[in-house]
């Protein structure tokens, strides 16, 4: 079997490589490792902001307003530091319309599973690839247990343990961060409350000084408890035990509620070229870059990742020849790179906010959680945790 671009994986990102090639004139084969009915459950990427909203509505006219219609925007977002409140921001109508929205992820896979259902793209299911092998006349896909396919290029959108990254032979540099974190999804009560805020809650003092945060989605609430180590981890986010800790941050009724338990440990990850050195293999979404999910950075730039692919694939077929794919090619390898950089230093601001590994680091909350109590401004930068710095790069229009 030849193609002429394969996208490997189809989870989020994947799925909007495949749609944004396709808007490009391409039609992808996709090749995913899990069997189409697998269940893939949970909030995990709860927010997508604007921008990407946008992307994915030039790739499948409409994908916009049905995320939203799905999702909920947050009426305030509210911060408290040792149980005192220090920051309020509402969010009128104004901002709503610029925001973005709070949809789970597994919302998100099923309308782009549509979308590209609907643009005629084939998805091979339970086709876990094994490898690839890239020369300058293409790439071969292996398989366990099929035929190899030929490829021209190849989206490697293979998630964190990527195959298609390692075997491109492209290494993964970074570290990861001591943060722990159980997440929680809870299904809405009967009577929903009137507000629906999102809440961050550095060292609760009705959970051990714990960090916590809650985000509303429609339908239900995502809940996120920081750990200290690997047993608090482990125990924290039994049934039992959520349910004897939860009546402290929410209302007791939720016990009842829950609907996903998980863990989920920072990782500040990223690829060293989003590329290979033939230029045919281009990384995508997690294959790439991994970050903590405060802030939304992953997903969100994932989608980005996706279009800027999809742009040089397209531009490199329509213009070939190995100096013209290189030129295309690099630029979106070092342009994803450095949105990637940015994105990791801003939720590492975050980070470092809510579990700052020195003296120094925890000297300096504490002094802004004092001046929070007269100054804005301090209030804002303390508002940093958890999600990280707003905004983009200099020089560049977009977030991501
Ligand atoms: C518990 C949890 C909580 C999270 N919370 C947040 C959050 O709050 N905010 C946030 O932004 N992000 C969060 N994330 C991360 C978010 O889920 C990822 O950013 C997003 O899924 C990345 O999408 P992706 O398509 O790049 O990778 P994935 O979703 O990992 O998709 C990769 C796909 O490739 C397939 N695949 C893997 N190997 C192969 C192979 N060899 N051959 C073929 N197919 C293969 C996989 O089966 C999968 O379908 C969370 C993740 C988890 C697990």
């Amino acid at each position: 079997m030849k193609v002429q671009v394969a996208v490997v994986g189809a989870g989020p990102v994947g799925l909007t490589a495949a749609l944004a090639l396709k808007a490009q004139g391409i039609t992808p084969v996709i090749f995913e490792a899990d069997a189409e009915d697998k269940l893939r459950p949970g909030s995990r990427a709860l927010f997508i902001h604007n921008q990407p909203l946008q992307e994915l509505d030039q790739m499948a006219p409409g994908m916009r307003q049905t995320l939203i219609d799905q999702g909920l925007v947050w009426d305030a977002r509210r911060y408290f530091y040792r149980g005192r409140q220090f920051f309020v921001k509402e969010y009128d109508e104004r901002k709503r319309q610029i925001f973005g929205t709070s949809v789970p992820q597994a919302v998100t896979e099923a309308a782009l599973r549509d979308a590209c259902r609907a643009a005629g793209i084939e998805t091979y299911w339970s086709a876990p690839v094994a490898g690839v092998h890239v020369d300058d006349h293409g790439v071969e896909i292996a398989f366990e247990g099929r035929d190899s396919v030929m490829a021209d290029f190849v989206v490697g959108a293979d998630g964190s343990k990527s195959v298609v990254r390692k075997t491109a032979g492209i290494k993964l540099i970074g570290n990861t961060s001591d943060s722990r974190w159980v997440i929680i999804d809870l299904d809405e009560l009967d009577e929903e409350p009137a507000r629906k805020e999102l809440t961050f809650h550095y060292a609760h003092p009705g959970v051990g000084q714990r960090n916590v945060l809650m985000i509303p989605f429609k339908g239900g609430w995502r809940l996120d408890i920081e750990a200290r180590n690997d047993e608090e981890l482990r125990r924290l986010s039994t049934p039992e035990e959520i349910r004897a800790w939860l009546p402290s941050v929410m209302d007791a009724r939720y016990c009842d509620k829950i609907a996903w338990v998980s863990t989920y440990r920072f990782y500040q990850l990223v690829a060293e070229h989003f590329t290979d050195t033939h230029r045919r293999v281009l990384l995508v979404g997690e294959a790439a870059h991994l970050f903590p999910p405060f802030g939304g950075r992953g997903l969100n730039s994932g989608i980005i990742d996706a279009a800027s692919a999809a742009h040089a694939i397209a531009q490199s077929i329509a213009s070939p020849g190995l100096e013209q794919r290189k030129i295309l090619v690099d630029a979106f390898s070092r342009d994803r790179r450095a949105a990637a950089d940015f994105n990791m230093e801003s939720a590492a601001i975050g980070v470092d906010l809510m579990a700052p590994a020195t003296i120094l680091g925890r000297l300096k909350r504490e002094w802004l959680a004092l001046r929070s109590r007269w100054s804005i401004g301090a209030a804002r930068a303390l508002s940093m945790g958890p999600n990280g710095r707003a905004g983009g790069r200099p020089g560049q229009s977009g977030i991501y």
